[in-house]
């Protein structure tokens, strides 16, 4: 079947729009009609070549949409059915079974590198094979295909433009605070960064009754929007924080701000890293501030949670109007792409989310 996807040739290229073939779905594949997907960070991280992704490739890792076919054995799924995608793992592991699949042994390969297996489904250019299966789904398309364990139901009321960003940017935000540090009511926290990722931290943060809320970022507009959403002070500079503080999210990367992060760090507190960190930031960090006061610091993948059981937690807050999604996105045509793309990497939009019916 043709398809429109946006295609990235090499590490640094454009997202260019071209009609490509996708194949029929094969073992433990579905094919979704994409109605909707966010542009998220890691998307511009693995554009500009930071991860061994197979050139040339499709991303979009936000996908949302409507079940077309399904492959041979696929249960629980149907023809019609609403989704929204998430990462994907390999269902079988120790991490898996207990419900962390985003510290899959298999995340790496499943998620950056696209790899399929025997048998199954991918995306062509004439005779030539493109990088697609990206994060399971590769999702800046008009249809993608993607796997029952990283497809998450979703009642067909649903806006699935708004929802599009629960399956990476919110679920990451939200379920560091949830469920990686389950912050408990009254307890402080300090988000860095005002992105998706930190403000879905801010809204978790209001959800599990936080007392200070401090969030942290260089633009003052992201600063008021935290504001609206719960934040109880907001901070362009570390040094102006008060501390202490029981959690501190760091979802912004930066290595510079964690020695900041340990001192402003409550005994007992715990510091989760978020971010995408650069692979050798020769860190130093006081080893005995974090020993002598029984401090932590986790690595956090995804929020640390299962997106089978965590999404439909999101989507709940959202019909409340716990997770006002509205206030985060704007959407865009598919074809405005790097429009998006663009308002992402100045900070003017917190999440950008294409709409794949309205290609030109
Ligand atoms: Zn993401
Ligand atoms: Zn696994």
């Amino acid at each position: 079947m043709d398809i429109q996807a946006a295609v990235t040739e090499t590490a640094g290229g454009a997202f260019r729009i071209e009609r490509l073939t996708i194949e029929a779905p094969g073992p433990d594949q579905v094919l979704v009609r994409i109605v909707a997907c966010g542009v998220c960070h890691t998307d511009m991280v693995m554009r500009d070549g930071a991860l061994p992704v197979p050139f040339p490739a499709v991303f979009g890792h936000e996908g949302a949409g409507v079940v077309e076919t399904v492959g041979p054995g696929v249960t629980g799924l149907a023809p019609g059915d609403h989704v929204l995608l998430s990462f994907d793992s390999c269902g079988a592991c120790s991490a898996c079974s207990d419900h962390q699949p985003g510290y899959c042994p298999e995340f790496f390969p499943r998620n950056f590198l696209g790899a399929l297996q025997p048998g199954q489904g991918g995306l062509r250019r004439g005779g030539e094979r493109i990088g697609s299966n990206i994060f399971g789904q590769s999702s800046f398309a008009t249809y993608a295909l993607a796997h029952p364990r990283n497809v998450v139901k979703v009642d067909a009321d649903l806006p699935l433009p708004l929802l599009a960003p629960l399956g990476c940017g919110i679920q990451t935000g939200a379920g560091t605070v949830l469920d990686t540090l389950r912050l408990k009511p009254g307890q402080s926290i300090a988000i860095f960064g005002a992105g998706a990722v930190g403000l879905a931290a801010v809204m978790a943060a209001v959800i599990a009754g936080a007392g200070r809320i401090a969030l942290l970022d260089r633009h003052r507009h992201r600063l008021e929007l935290g504001r609206e959403l719960g934040a109880t002070e907001s901070a362009e500079s570390p040094d102006t924080l008060t501390g202490p503080f029981d959690h501190i999210v760091d979802t912004t990367g930066a290595p510079a701000l964690l020695g900041a992060a340990v001192d402003l760090l409550a005994a007992r507190g715990t510091l989760a890293l978020v971010g995408a960190y650069p692979s050798d930031p020769r860190l130093s960090i006081d080893a005995s501030a974090i020993m002598s006061m029984g401090r932590r610091i986790v690595g956090v993948v995804e929020g640390g949670i299962d997106p089978q059981r965590f999404v439909p937690d999101l989507i709940d807050h959202y019909r409340a109007g716990r997770l006002p999604m509205e206030k985060l996105v704007r959407t865009y045509p598919f074809a405005a792409i790097d429009e998006a793309v663009h308002d992402s990497e100045s900070g003017a939009v917190i999440k950008p989310v294409l709409l794949m019916e309205q290609n030109a």
